[in-house]
């Protein structure tokens, strides 16, 4: 799971056995973080934006051929 991080990686998929480059897709964590950041752009955007933005976000990795998610990467 460590080997994840926020940009592609080659690895073996264990569930077609393909040997890919995984597909990244940039998520929030849940939908609380999205509520936290709608309140605050409504409140203090200019002090809350530029942390939100930097946080709650997760990298997930899937497999491109059955689209398997293969792990993920917090930052
Ligand atoms: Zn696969």
């Amino acid at each position: 799971m460590s080997n994840f991080g926020k940009t592609s990686i080659a690895t073996t998929c264990p569930s077609c056995n393909s040997s890919v480059n995984t597909a990244v897709e940039m998520e929030s964590t849940g939908t609380t973080h999205i509520v936290a950041l709608l309140l605050c752009i409504c409140f203090c955007p200019l002090v809350c934006c530029p942390y939100l933005m930097n946080c709650f976000k997760t990298s997930n990795h899937y497999c491109p051929s059955c689209k398997t998610l293969l792990g993920t990467y917090k930052d």
